[in-house]
């Protein structure tokens, strides 16, 4: 069948790459599951580009480009995606990213779509959290719309929720409870609030945009989560009520394999891959702790060098990504000498202990071989996602976003975590991180690595589709598909009967 003859399901991610990757692994779930349907992936030239060469060349997916321009957004030239922009930027990059609703371009680049298939539309747009705006195009094309997120239930109900009340703002204390959370008592303390909540007054740029998107989610028909419902359910049912016009479905776990993975990163330094896992198969079973802050996010200075010598001082093996610290421009080059301990780099390397990364490592990879032990992770939910999926307990470190209600969630809901560090500004001492990594890999080890496996099996599950059993996940993407499918033929019906009319 040609693409023009297929229904098309169009994909819409954030620009960056913790929204992209689960975007793309949805896509390719799709693909695997039907090949029936053509899908078309949207987004600014710059993400695109990448995407064209890391996606495998046997896959159909197609891309819809949206013009832009960073500079006249104010952002650096080329600056289309949130790795490569330092914290005081990225309120910009959303910003951009909801005045393209003014451009039409979005709209216009589905109506050509549309004229491409015969005037069929598309069976739905499925876009990111951040792009509420996307759901009144889809209301105006008479298209079915999903919000996908790539956040767990749980830490975004906890963010959603921090948005839509401010209730830190109403309190002296530094503990306070999550108000229009009817769930169970969600407690919260102040040192776990991203900078932009925790400074957030209602008036100022990061909640206009917050208000306006979580507004605009009226306009879409469901929400899909990539968790799983069987661990999940506070969140989840915390949007059902909430949210009572969205049909709320997880979908999880969708991790992007590994052969897309390679060139979404941006890799640096001398240290490969090949580098990496022939390393890896060197050291025992359950021996290494991977150490990474994610796509966007690093730490300060200081917590690097307690961080440095913590993973010394415990003596356990290690894998550590370097980002450069937070005072250091993003795309600095990289200066390990100046950053970490005196001689880290090389003693590490030389003893065989531990390995320095700089930018980006393959992540999926590195959390499925043997030899890890544990993820010092800052708790984005991919990572999360990616580490359960492989068993491997968490030592959280969150430090934006929703990340600190994850890490909460996994330590007290889950047992599968232990919180090691809180926010970007916090002082820790590396005597209490060699305390945790104790823990962790200690005598903590065996029951948390217990649990953890027993949430992989969950996952594994979620997915499973045999004779007489799906599992929940893939029952609740083929419900999704069945309301997408009804929606168009209503809207067809409609449409016929008007013209025979
Ligand atoms: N990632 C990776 N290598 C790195 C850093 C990140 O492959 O060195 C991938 C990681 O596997 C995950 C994503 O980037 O899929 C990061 O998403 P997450 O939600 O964990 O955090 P974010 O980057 O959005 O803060």
């Amino acid at each position: 069948m040609e693409d023009d003859e297929k229904q098309s399901i169009v994909l819409f991610p954030f620009m960056g790459q913790g929204h992209i990757i689960p975007f793309l692994a949805l896509a390719l779930q799709i693909e695997q599951l039907n090949t029936n349907y053509a899908i078309y992936f949207v987004n600014t030239p710059l993400n695109l580009k990448k995407l064209r060469a890391s996606l495998p060349s046997s896959s159909s997916i197609r891309f819809l480009e949206i013009p832009f321009s960073s500079s006249s957004y104010g952002l650096p030239p080329a600056s289309e995606n949130s790795d490569t922009l330092p914290y005081h930027l990225i309120l910009r990059l959303f910003q951009a990213s909801a005045s393209l609703q003014f451009k039409s371009s979005f709209k216009e680049a589905i109506q050509a779509l549309t004229a491409r298939c015969h005037g069929r539309p598309p069976l739905c747009i499925i876009s990111d959290i951040f792009l509420g705006w996307t759901a009144n195009v889809a209301k105006q094309l008479g298209v079915y719309h999903a919000i996908f997120s790539g956040a767990g239930g749980f830490g975004l109900a906890c963010y959603v929720s921090l948005w839509l009340n401010l209730p830190h703002r109403k309190v002296v204390a530094h503990h306070f409870s999550l108000p229009d959370f009817k769930e169970g008592t969600v407690k919260l303390h102040k040192t776990q609030l991203p900078t932009n909540i925790a400074e957030a007054d209602g008036e100022d740029g990061w909640s206009i945009f917050q208000r306006e998107n979580l507004s605009a989610w009226v306009d879409s028909q469901s929400l899909l989560f990539n968790t799983v419902e069987e661990f999940d359910q506070i969140g989840l049912s915390y949007f059902r009520r909430k949210f009572p016009g969205l049909r709320v479905r997880p979908i999880g776990p969708l991790v992007l394999g590994l052969k897309s993975r390679d060139r979404i990163g941006n890799t640096r330094g001398v240290i490969t891959r090949e580098t990496i896992l022939k390393w890896l198969d060197s050291k025992p079973s359950s021996s290494v702790l991977y150490v990474s802050f994610g796509s966007m996010n690093t730490i300060s200075s200081s917590q690097m060098m307690q961080l440095g010598k913590a993973l010394e001082g415990s003596q356990k093996n290690f894998i550590w990504v370097v980002r450069p610290p937070m005072e250091v421009d993003i795309n600095a080059e990289f200066k390990g000498e100046e950053w970490l301990p005196e001689g880290f780099e090389e003693r590490n390397r030389a003893t065989g202990r531990g390995l320095v990364v700089q930018n980006w490592a393959p992540q999926v990879e590195i959390l499925s071989h043997r030899a890890v032990s544990a993820f010092l992770s800052h708790c984005g939910w991919n990572s999360v996602i990616e580490s359960l999926g492989n068993g491997v307990p968490v030592m959280g470190w969150p430090l934006a976003a929703e990340q600190f209600f994850n890490a909460k969630y996994l330590e007290e809901e889950m047992g599968v975590c232990v919180e090691v560090g809180r926010g970007k500004k916090s002082e820790v001492k590396s005597e209490d991180i060699v305390k945790k990594i104790e823990e962790v890999m200690g005598e903590k080890k065996e029951m948390m690595r217990r649990t953890a496996r027993k949430v992989k099996e969950t996952m594994e599950k979620a997915w499973k589709q045999r004779e007489g059993f799906n599992g929940s996940s893939a029952k609740s993407f083929h419900d999704f598909l069945s309301d997408a499918k009804q929606h168009r033929e209503m809207k067809d019906m409609i449409l016929f009967s008007n013209i025979a009319n």
